[in-house]
């Protein structure tokens, strides 16, 4: 098949006064994703495989450390920095920028997260020494690590705590529970477990007392189980984990205890980062539909469509869509920060939302304008529409529970009720 042209940038560096840094991840993540992710994509997607050839190259590129600071032997991203990068991996393989951002959250939330939140001295130098270990792991060995928070129940959606537990015993801690739907199952080399520590003497477990634990994936009482055969975002693998008693030492804490609550607490923004995946693949239908019809695609003949009046209309009004969903974005991503004001929140759940929503109506208006040859499995677009119907499942954030959360709080300050 001919190469496409190189395509520009989602956020051009100049128009949005992007920093250095991100500038030159941007441009790495894009080279990278158009060279080796898009060629690859439709066979884990047709496979519903893991795509650890990517994997592999990743760690190469260093990407795999995107978020590990500087010092500690990484590129040092901070959270804008890896949305905008991450945006860039979601145009050409959603499955595996989804994938990437579990694991990349694994080294931002206890990177350059934890530097806003508090901790004492002596807290914080345990902390840097843990988080060594894990770093160490992935920028030498290539190590990849899942996130699995999802229950089936309230827990993940921040309701209450989450049921899998953990009990200190000597030397560590004894996990047992089961998660559902943890992306890169059977492939990830560490889970970081979302868990709740049981307090002796105490009846009820506390969101307060959550803790996230890398678990290594071959510890004895580690199962993989379940199908995976779903409509989309079929390369992440997203099946069942069930945790039987499973030791693991105190050193794989990946945060402090206490500290997990502060974070979500605190520094809300850390759950906006599902979104950058989508926010490429709002970007890809468009792409998509511009070459299209200016007959450009690769392989296709090249028939031209640009010329129908409805054809420019539905570019347009795409065009009108993707303008709005980047600039509401971008602005929820440069707004994060700890104890971002009430307004700052209240957009974060917006972008997310329209992030989400928007991803998936693009690339039905892509299909829907381009017509038929264009839903077929030899070019992108179905793929692209299977996987952007998936963003606003996503929890914590999903769809819904942003509009709850926009309607709530608009509408009640803190501590107000109706009584
Ligand atoms: C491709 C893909 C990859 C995923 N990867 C991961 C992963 O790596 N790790 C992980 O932990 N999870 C992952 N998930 C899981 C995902 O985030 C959700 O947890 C999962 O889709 C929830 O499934 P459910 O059917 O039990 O949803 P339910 O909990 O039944 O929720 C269904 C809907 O009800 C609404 N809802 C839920 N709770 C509330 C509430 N308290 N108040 C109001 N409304 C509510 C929400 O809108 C939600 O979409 C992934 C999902 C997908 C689709």
């Amino acid at each position: 098949m001919p190469e496409r042209p190189a395509d520009a940038p989602i956020f051009d560096p100049e128009a949005f006064r992007l920093t250095a840094q991100e500038a030159e991840l941007t441009a790495r993540a894009r080279a990278f994703g158009q060279a080796v992710l898009a060629p690859r994509a439709a066979r884990w997607d047709r496979e519903a495989s893991f795509p650890t050839d990517n994997y592999r190259d990743m760690h190469g590129k260093g990407l795999l450390g995107i978020c590990i600071p500087r010092e500690e032997g990484g590129l040092g991203a901070d959270f804008r920095a890896y949305c905008l990068t991450a945006a860039e991996m979601g145009r050409y393989c959603g499955a595996t920028a989804l994938t990437w951002n579990m694991h990349v959250c694994s080294t931002l939330w206890t990177g350059a997260l934890t530097e806003d939140l508090e901790m004492d001295p002596a807290l914080r130098d345990e902390h840097r020494r843990r988080r060594q270990k894990h770093y160490d792991r992935i920028l030498r060995d290539g190590a990849v690590y899942a996130q699995p928070f999802s229950e089936g129940g309230a827990a993940a959606a921040g309701g209450v705590a989450f049921g899998t537990t953990a009990r200190r015993v000597p030397g560590g801690y004894l996990v047992s529970g089961k998660k559902i739907f943890a992306s890169l199952a059977g492939h990830a080399d560490f889970y970081g477990v979302l868990c709740t520590e049981v307090k002796e003497g105490e009846d009820r477990l506390s969101r307060r007392d959550t803790l996230y634990l890398a678990v290594p994936r071959d510890a004895p009482g580690v199962t993989v189980e379940g199908d995976w055969d779903p409509l989309g975002m079929r390369g992440t693998v997203s099946r069942n984990l069930l945790f039987r008693d499973v030791f693991v030492e105190e050193d794989a804490a990946l945060m402090p205890p206490g500290l997990y609550f502060q974070a979500a607490t605190r520094w809300p923004h850390m759950f906006m980062t599902l979104s950058p995946t989508y926010m490429g693949l709002a970007q890809a239908a468009y792409d998509f539909t511009v070459a299209y019809l200016r007959g450009e695609w690769p392989g296709m003949p090249p028939v031209k469509r640009r010329m129908y009046p409805t054809k420019q209309i539905a570019v347009a009004e795409m065009r009108v869509m993707l303008e709005q969903t980047k600039a509401l974005w971008f602005q929820a991503i440069t707004d994060a920060r700890p104890d971002p004001l009430k307004e700052q929140v209240l957009r974060a759940w917006a972008a997310q939302h329209t992030v989400m929503e928007n991803a998936a109506a693009l690339a039905a208006r892509a299909v829907r304008t381009c017509g038929g040859q264009s839903m077929l499995k030899t070019l992108p677009l179905e793929r692209i529409y299977r996987d952007a119907r998936c963003g606003s499942l996503m929890l914590p954030w999903t769809a819904e529970l942003c509009i709850d959360r926009i309607g709530r709080d608009a509408l009640y300050e803190k501590g107000e009720t109706d009584d």
